[in-house]
This record gives structure tokens, sequence and C-alpha cells, in this order.
């Protein structure tokens, strides 16, 4: 009898709490992917088997995506200049097509065969160093869009010119994301979040409070990540940024950071220090990531530009400095919402700046 009513009892609790609309416990895991914290949380669903899929999934993309000895990368890197082609997994291929897609429509701002210029920098790693200008030369002769090749019947790619080498750094966590879109999709899950380091984020749906997702857009010199300059409040969109806070050295006093322009094969330098932008619909998280990358190179008035022109349907948000003042400068295209219409609390710090 005694046991008859504790059954009851938990009956009628999980009754109030539906009538009630209390969300049932989110499903989270974190780890270290793709060189940076990864999380993902679904709310609803066959949530456990979609953020199980999902990291699953991180995990083969990090590695099709790298330079590990036997990588479709590497395979490319070894044959490039002796005019063989290369198989090349769907996935790697996709990237690929549409970064050359992109190094076309931004004239080669964006172009994953920055490769040798990013390892000569070596940022991020203990070799990082300022290099000569002769060393300088030599990568830079080594970038170009035009020289990666695509066989999209047999899915397989030559790079034509010994030295060559592709570097998937500034797409491969966007590319990701869709696929983790695809993956919640499939699994029925509608309220989640999922980021990959804090620079390529998905908000599916609403958070457990029954709110758009809060996101935050960091503080580009702090050095707490968590610091943020204002909240980007996102249901069912993505958001990337790029800045030159994520990988940098310094050395008499200037920042050498990880964001090239292969024209000159240095860090890009416009007065940027960071760019969001924020996008939806299929495609985003690769789209979001591509944008980030290129405006930062283009720097603001060039990329304002672009942006208008690009074909893509999104929000693109400037950081800039002046003294203990940061700039924020707003870009949209398509039918994307202005930025000023989605960033809430935006810090003391920063204005925005005239149209
Ligand atoms: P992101 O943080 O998305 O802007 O990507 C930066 C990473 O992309 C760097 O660590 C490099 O590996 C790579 N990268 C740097 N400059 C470029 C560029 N102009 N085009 C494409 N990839 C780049
Ligand atoms: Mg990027």
């Amino acid at each position: 009898m005694k046991r008859l009513f504790g059954m009851l009892f938990a009956v009628m609790v999980a009754c109030l709490c539906a009538a009630c609309g209390a969300p049932p416990e989110p499903y989270t895991k974190t780890a270290v992917i793709m060189d940076t914290v990864v999380t993902i949380e679904a709310e609803d669903g066959e949530r456990e088997q979609a953020v199980d899929e999902g990291m699953a999934y991180l995990q083969k993309i990090d590695a099709l995506a790298s330079q590990n000895a036997g990588s479709d990368l590497e395979l490319l890197r070894l044959s490039a200049g002796n005019g063989q082609w290369v198989a090349i997994s769907p996935e790697v291929f996709e990237m690929l097509e549409m970064s050359q897609e992109w190094a076309k429509k931004t004239d080669g701002a964006f172009d994953v065969t920055v490769g040798p210029v990013v390892w000569l920098w070596g940022i991020g790693t203990e070799y990082a160093k300022v290099p000569s200008e002769a060393e300088l030369a030599e990568a830079r002769s080594h970038v170009g869009w035009q020289k990666l090749e695509l066989d999209k019947s047999a899915t397989s790619a030559r790079l034509t010119e010994a030295g060559m080498r592709i570097h998937l750094g500034a797409i491969a966590k966007g590319y990701a994301i869709d696929g983790l879109c695809a993956i919640f999709k499939k699994h029925g899950v509608k309220n989640g979040l999922v980021s990959l380091g804090g620079s390529s984020m998905y908000a599916f749906g609403k958070s457990p409070k029954r709110k758009p997702w809060r996101i935050g857009i960091r503080h580009p010199r702090s050095d707490d990540a968590k610091e943020y300059l204002a909240v980007a409040p996102l249901t069912d969109a993505a958001l990337s940024s790029s800045g030159d806070y994520e990988r940098y050295f310094e050395q008499d006093g200037v920042r050498y950071h990880h964001i090239f322009d292969p024209v000159t094969g240095r860090p890009a330098d416009t007065g940027v220090l960071g760019v969001t932008v924020i996008a939806t619909g299929g495609h985003a998280g690769t789209l979001t990531d591509i944008l980030t990358t290129t405006l930062f190179v283009m720097g603001e008035e060039k990329g304002k530009a672009f942006l208008k022109t690009c074909g893509a349907d999104a929000s693109a948000l400037f950081i800039m400095q002046e003294g203990d003042t940061f700039h924020f400068c707003a870009a949209t295209s398509g039918d994307a919402p202005a930025m000023q219409d989605v960033l809430t609390d935006v810090a003391e710090s920063a204005q925005w700046e005239a149209e």
C-alpha cells in the first residue's frame, strides 16, 4: 500500500510539472574538440542521442579537417605540384567548394590556401615568430585560391604548385555547426545550444527560461572570456565571431594574431579588433564563419560595402577601439535585421558609430 501511495505521489508530481510547464533537465556534454571547448546542450526530443551523435560528429570533422598524417589535407600537401588528383572525403570537399565560392566572391580575402602563411607564423603554437621578409615572400608565393582545383564528379582535388597547403581553420567550426543542426533536426530537438569555443554558436528555439538564448559578444581586450560588450538574444540563428584576441602573441608592443591578409601574408591590420556575424537559415553556420574571417580581413569600410552586395542575409558587427572606448559599427545584408535592433545590454565602454 505504502509503495502504491509512493508511486501515485510520483505520478502526481510528474503531472503537476507537466501542467505548470517545468522544462525537463537539459542534456549537456562538454569536451575539447577542434582545439577548443565545445558544449552541446539539448532540451527536448531525443536529446541524449542528439548530443552523443553530435559529439561523435565533431570528432569526425576534427579528424577530417586536420593536417594529421593520412588526412585529406596532408595528402593534398604531399602531392602538391605533381599533377595527381587526390580523393577527398565528401565533408572536406564540401568545405573546399564553399571556400572556393567565397574566395572568388571576396577576391581572395577569404582563401583557404593561406596555409603556408598560417604555418610560417605558427600563431598559437610554441613556434610562433615574426618571419623574415624572405620567408614571408616565399610563403606568400604559394598562396592563391586559383591554384586549388576541384573535380566534383570524382570528389577529388589538387594543388597545382609544390609548397601549397590548405588550412580550414576559418570554416570548419561553422561547417560543423550546420552538421549539428541536421543532427538536432533528425532527433526532433527544437530547443538547445551548441557552442564551439564561443566563436561559432547556434541557438535552437528557446532557453530553459523559455526566452531567446543570450549569447555574449566577447570583450576584445579582457582576459576574462566571459566579459561581454553586449548580448545577442537569439532564436534559431547562428553566431560567429573572429577577433585578434583569439590567438596571438605580442612582440615589441605589436600584437600578431591569426587572421591573415592573403595579399600581404601578415596579420590583417585594419583597426578592427573583432567581427561578429549573425545569420539564419541553411548553411548559417558556415556562412557566418566565412563572413567573420572575410570582414575582419577587409576591415570596416570595405567589409560594409562587400556585405551589402554579397547576396547573403546576415547582420554584422565590427568592433574598433579609440582610447578606452569601443566603437560598434553595424552592417547588414539582405533581409537581416540591423545589429542595433538585435543587441542588448551594451556595455558603457561601447558606443555605436553614427551611420
Ligand atoms: P576565424 O577564427 O574563423 O576567423 O579563422 C581563423 C583561422 O583561419 C586562422 O587560424 C587560420 O588558420 C585561417 N585563416 C587565417 N586567415 C585566413 C584567410 N584570410 N582566409 C581563410 N582562412 C584564414
Ligand atoms: Mg571564420
